[in-house]
């Protein structure tokens, strides 16, 4: 099946708007195998848009449109698209009572344009919105699937993971679900990852292979078609292995885990707790934590000690070792991790120190963070080296943090 977006509006035309729309339904549609072919980008304009469905229709078979259902006159698509399919547009009832309703919901009269956006193709499954007004549609002609969904985002995206995948997914096969599983991995890169698993992504067709890279962590989706659940969970599960057994030491999660929520579990599961002294992260790695719900089974606490002094006041870092070592450094770290769990009376102590840029400090290079993690058995300390902006840096110096208390 070939696929195409028809993103429609003059204001993506002049770059006033970045065309995300596309983007979304790229990613979801390549989620589920369908090909994408082509993403054409037309402005407000009848004539123009004519002739891109008209090209559309020869080149693509299923034509996907975003933006231009509104009440507005410089709203087309609907139109245009039964002038092209040759049928007349007739209220949908359904889209009409919901139009009414808020508009009395609101307390504010009805103006006559907003009729028009009850107004679908006659033959077409309305796809209903439940964000706004205007409802979308889907259309079967000449063996081609047309969809078309309303502009904003946040009217589009539930529209179209609620109704319109669902559509095309019955339109493509009736007897396939579509079953998908996200691995979550941290302390390799997206391009690396590839690497590693190359022949494996190149050979596959399903279940795919999708890795994604987002907020310094990389996933890789696996998405497979099978007659049921259970099938594509045995294919899923097959492909997992194998991807496992290269590359499962920088596996850390699934679905919607973060490095925080699976350290909490895992800290609580074993009746254990945490305390952190935060230097360069400020609090950021504390907060990833407490945004985990029942994290209090798990976090005694923490100390944010971001100056020497409160190094020294509230974990006896001694300042000779400030003063030969600097704040940034193994030995800062790793009393740092000590003390914090010494003081706090926790399973394990966790430290970080670094420099975050954009100027640094102390002769240190921007980048360059230490983590000392202490439990009943010793203290470790790693070195990271890390680039970016000095969000950028904190945010990942934060994961690595988070990561290296689960190892
Ligand atoms: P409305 O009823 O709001 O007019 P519509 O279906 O007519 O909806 P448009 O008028 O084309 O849609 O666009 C409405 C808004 O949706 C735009 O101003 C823009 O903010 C957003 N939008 C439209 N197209 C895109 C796109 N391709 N990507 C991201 N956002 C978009
Ligand atoms: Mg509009």
């Amino acid at each position: 099946m070939k696929a195409e977006i028809i993103a429609v509006g003059t204001e993506l035309l002049l770059g006033q708007i970045a065309n995300t729309n596309a983007q979304f339904l790229s990613q979801k549609l390549a989620e589920v195998g369908v090909g994408m072919y082509y993403h054409t980008v037309v402005g407000d304009n009848a004539e123009r848009l004519y002739s891109v469905i008209e090209q559309a229709l020869e080149r693509s078979d299923l034509l996907l449109f975003s933006g231009g259902l509104g009440p507005t006159k410089d709203d087309l698509t609907k139109e245009t698209v039964a002038r092209v399919v040759a049928r007349p547009l007739v209220e949908d009832t359904g889209a009409m009572a919901r139009i009414e309703k808020y508009f009395e919901r609101r307390g504010i009269p009805m103006t006559e344009n907003n009729r028009k956006q009850a107004l679908v193709v006659e033959g077409s499954h309305v796809l209903p919105n439940d964000h706004g007004m205007a409802p979308g549609m889907a259309i079967e002609y000449n063996n081609k699937l047309i969809i078309m969904l309303p502009g904003p985002p946040r009217e589009l995206y539930p529209m179209f993971t609620e109704y319109g995948l669902p559509h095309i997914l019955s339109c493509m096969n009736e007897n396939v679900v579509v079953h998908s599983k996200v691995l979550r991995f941290f302390g390799i890169g997206e391009s690396a990852l590839e690497e590693e698993l190359m022949d494996l992504i190149d050979s596959q067709t399903n279940p795919t292979i999708a890795p994604l890279a987002a907020d310094a962590e990389v996933t890789i989706r696996l998405t497979a078609r099978a007659a049921d659940v259970a099938e594509a969970a045995r294919m899923i599960k097959k492909v997992e292995e194998q991807i496992e057994k290269r590359v499962g030491a920088y596996i850390y999660g699934y679905g919607s885990d973060s490095l925080a929520s699976v350290l909490v579990q895992a800290v609580a599961e074993r009746g254990e707790t945490v305390a952190f002294a935060e230097s360069v992260t400020g609090g950021l790695i504390s907060q990833m934590v407490t945004s985990v719900p029942g994290s209090s089974v798990a976090l005694r606490g923490s100390i944010i000690c971001y100056t020497n002094q409160v190094k020294n006041d509230l974990l006896g870092v001694p300042n000779e070792v400030l003063a030969s070592e600097g704040a940034v450094s193994a030995e800062v770290a790793r009393i740092m991790a000590d003390e914090v769990r010494l003081r706090l009376g926790s399973t394990y102590g966790v430290s970080i120190t670094g420099e975050a840029g954009p100027v640094a400090g102390e002769n240190k290079p921007v980048g360059l963070v230490y983590i000392g993690v202490s439990g009943a058995d010793g203290t470790r300390v790693m070195e990271v080296k890390l680039s970016g902006t000095r969000a950028g840096i904190q945010t990942r110096a934060a994961k690595h943090a988070l990561f290296a208390t689960l190892e």
